[in-house]
């Protein structure tokens, strides 16, 4: 795993604060998304509307790399 948790905070912030698209659910993108981490330390997402977990994508990991050291 390429993101650390730390960068998957920083970037939640920024989008809590408006200033990002929020991570959504690759399922429904309205549903509520939650960061966790798995016994490696590795992050990942659980949706809590529809109980799916799943790894952030390599499009995810560049979204979120270019928006927190770009700005
Ligand atoms: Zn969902």
């Amino acid at each position: 795993m390429m993101l650390t948790a730390k960068e998957i905070n920083t970037y939640n912030k920024l989008a809590d604060n408006g200033f990002v698209q929020k991570i959504t659910c690759p399922f429904d993108e309205s549903d509520t998304i939650i960061t966790k981490i798995d016994s490696k330390d590795d992050p990942f997402f659980h949706c809590l509307w529809c109980n799916s977990s799943f790894t952030p994508s390599k499009n995810i990991e560049i979204l979120i790399k270019k928006h927190i050291y770009n700005n």
